[in-house]
């Protein structure tokens, strides 16, 4: 099986899923077209609502494909504008009759945008993408002492402003000192009152934290709640935080991952193994087949914008790909 989806988020490109779904369908003519007769059959699917925008959780048309919600769930689901998935799903015609968990595939191979910069810059047309990284994301709520900006004494202030950049800070010397895979985002800081002459009585702010490896990940976690603790006693504050959404890193199947890469460089296609800095439909599969990603590049790096951009020959290089690799797939009795 292959494939991607077909929704996308409001200002979105034309390029981010339904690259995907399209190379499939050109596989399948292709394979017509020449009367080649895979050894097993191929499918393309298109995912429901993969990028959660109006409704959530996101990658919920393959989480309910592999079983790991239920379709009544899913169906139920009532988005941003109060309509509900079945509803609309009966709307547009998409409302189909087959039973999830579905059979799960020999296995599971998409082809789709980096959305990233790394490919382009490397000047590599092909990445074998090794998996998707896991994901930590908090709220941080920080109490202080709200007071006067000219007559505090710095030494008695307990500024919730000094303690969100405070953790700004050290979130990015943490990845620093990590390295590898390792990144860190304060995203969102909102202060309160949020006025030039006042100390702050309160800061929130986001933290996302993501690494490849689940233990790098729970140390990057650990290291974090402990400074909090630490600012908490040194500035006289009070620190809470509330998790937002934790996925472990996925790892994709090392036999599919170096395929690509033969493959590849058969085709006379510079190639790489990176991981996926995005969740892609991919890694809902990977819990039921042996399943790999191919990537190819995006211009400047930019996606989720009508700017997103893939230049036509590096669009071929990854369809061919794909098709090699499925017909490569279909021919293996077992993936191990
Ligand atoms: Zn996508």
């Amino acid at each position: 099986m292959t494939g991607s989806h077909i929704d996308t988020v409001r200002t979105g490109g034309k390029y981010d899923g339904n690259l995907g779904v399209l190379a499939g369908l050109e596989v399948i003519q292709t394979c017509q077209e020449n009367n080649i007769i895979p050894e097993r059959p191929l499918a393309v699917a298109f995912f429901t609502n993969e990028e959660g925008a109006r409704f959530a959780p996101d990658m919920f048309g393959s989480l309910v494909f592999v079983g790991g919600m239920d379709v009544e769930t899913a169906l139920d689901t009532v988005g941003i504008d109060g309509a509900r998935v079945g509803d609309e799903l009966e709307r547009i015609g998409y409302n189909g009759a087959t039973p999830c968990p579905a059979h799960a595939p020999h296995a599971f191979v998409e082809l789709h945008i980096e959305q990233g910069p790394v490919l382009e810059q490397q000047g590599i047309v092909i990445g074998a993408v090794t998996g998707v990284q896991g994901i930590s994301w908090q709220e941080v709520t920080i109490a202080g002492q709200s007071n006067h900006a000219g007559t505090t004494p710095m030494a008695l202030r307990h500024d919730p402003a000094y303690a969100a950049a405070n953790i700004a800070v050290f979130l990015r010397d943490l990845a620093t000192r990590y390295g590898g895979n390792q990144v860190c985002t304060v995203g969102k800081i909102d202060l309160h009152p949020n006025l030039i002459n006042v100390v702050p009585a309160k800061a929130v702010l986001t933290l996302d934290i993501r690494n490849t490896e689940e233990a790098l990940l729970q140390k990057a976690e650990a290291e974090v709640l402990e400074h909090l603790r630490q600012l908490e006693s040194s500035e006289g504050i009070s620190i809470t935080t509330r998790q937002l959404a934790r996925f472990e890193p996925v790892v994709f199947d090392e036999r599919i991952v170096s395929l690509i890469e033969s493959l590849a460089i058969e085709n006379n296609h510079s190639v790489m193994r990176l991981p996926s800095g995005a969740g892609h439909d991919a890694q809902m599969l990977a819990r039921v087949c042996p399943t790999a990603m191919i990537f190819v590049p995006s211009v400047d790096g930019i996606s989720h914008n009508p700017a997103e951009h893939t230049d036509d020959h590096d669009l071929e290089a990854g369809a061919n790909l794909l098709l090699h690799t499925m017909l490569t797939l279909c021919a293996l009795e077992t993936i191990a």
